[in-house]
């Protein structure tokens, strides 16, 4: 079975470094991941998943709260998107 796992290029080094909060060296994970194969399966798999801690397919917790916002925003049809006061507005 293909499974993007085999071509990760995090294997072999250090788990803690794709984890800041557990002291990571994330700067050498987001290095490593820009050059890896398995990047976006790795990303989808963290976003379907809902992976909240760590450094996967390239971005951090934070990043991935952005590239969702974003995606999100893409399905949206065109012209739709809300303003700030219809996010919030109770019905
Ligand atoms: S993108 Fe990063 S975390 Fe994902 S498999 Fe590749 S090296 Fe590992």
């Amino acid at each position: 079975m293909d499974d993007w796992r085999d071509d990760a290029l995090c294997r072999g080094f250090p788990q803690a470094w794709w984890f800041p909060e557990q002291g990571g060296q994330f700067r050498t994970a987001l290095w490593i991941c820009a050059a890896c194969p398995s990047r976006e399966p790795c990303l989808q798999f963290a976003l379907d998943e809902k992976i909240v801690h760590g450094v996967w397919g390239g971005l951090t917790e934070a990043g991935r709260r952005s590239h969702r916002r974003k995606m999100a925003g893409r399905g949206r049809p065109e012209g739709k998107q809300p303003r700030p006061a219809d996010e919030h507005q109770v019905i």
